[in-house]
């Protein structure tokens, strides 16, 4: 099964409007060909409008940072999904640690999250997990399988076929600490075999799975040689031109 590559950068809360457009027209005529490696910027919901119109008639895909799960109403301060995919959004990130530890987001908003995201023809980007704690006291496989096994919940096979899953364990977000290449193959194993569980092989060899905790040119190739690993979800190395288009670039 050959799964095509997909290099997300997350901004996360970084950027303005004007520095977005001068980082596109830096890297827009210099990413993969989109029929080798799938480029993404995630974005905060303030930059969007302009990384998308900059990002026209190039090989850059946009996703957003987060929305909410329904498509409008009474929400102060939420974001319609149903917005985003108006104005072009293809991917929207969900279940980042940093949603779940400082906002509170559960399972159950993440999995709803996924539902609205579909239905409103975008692709969810699904973080999963653990924590030092957690790994220390040897339960990070149980940890991330439950996060899969909540997230998923109702979706259909057609629809995790297509679906992006983000592995990323909290002790190497913006730590400097990646895990190893075999301990970032584990644990997307570990993803593959839970959806295979759930549904079937065929759709376990379609889901794309992301590692993601300080990846960064030195350490890309290693990780997407892994059997498991089809991408990344990168913070601090996307902010930088040059240092993106070698993550996305990764295979010359
Ligand atoms: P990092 O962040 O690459 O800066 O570790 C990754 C992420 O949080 O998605």
């Amino acid at each position: 099964m050959v799964r095509k590559p997909i290099i997300a950068g997350n901004w996360k809360m970084n950027m303005n409007p004007v520095q977005t457009v001068e980082f596109v027209n830096a890297v827009k005529d210099n990413l993969p060909c989109g029929c080798k490696v799938e480029s993404v910027i995630a974005a905060p919901a303030v930059d969007l409008a302009a990384l998308i119109e900059a990002a026209k008639g190039s090989n850059l895909k946009v996703a957003a940072e987060n929305c909410y799960f329904e498509d409008e109403g009474a929400f102060t301060g939420e974001t319609s999904p149903k917005v985003l995919k108006e104005m072009g959004v293809d991917y929207v990130v969900i279940g980042h640690s940093e949603r779940r530890d400082y906002f509170h987001e559960t399972d159950e908003d993440i999995n709803k999250k996924a539902h609205a995201i579909f239905k409103n023809g975008m692709t969810p980007i699904l973080c999963c997990g653990e924590s030092l704690e957690t790994r220390e006291a040897g339960k990070e496989k149980e940890w991330v399988e439950a996060q899969i096994v909540a997230g998923l919940k109702d979706l259909s096979a057609q629809q995790v076929s297509q679906l992006v899953i983000a592995y990323e364990p909290i002790w190497a977000i913006g730590t400097g600490k990646t895990a190893t290449a075999d301990q970032a193959q584990e644990i997307c194993a570990v993803v593959r075999q839970t959806v295979a569980k759930l549904y079937d092989q065929t759709v376990a060899d379609a889901v794309r799975i992301q590692y993601g905790g300080s990846v960064k040119p030195e350490n890309v190739k290693e990780l997407m040689a892994k059997e498991d690993i089809d991408g990344g979800l990168v913070g601090g190395a996307s902010l930088i031109p040059e240092s993106y288009l070698q993550l996305v670039n990764y295979q010359d």
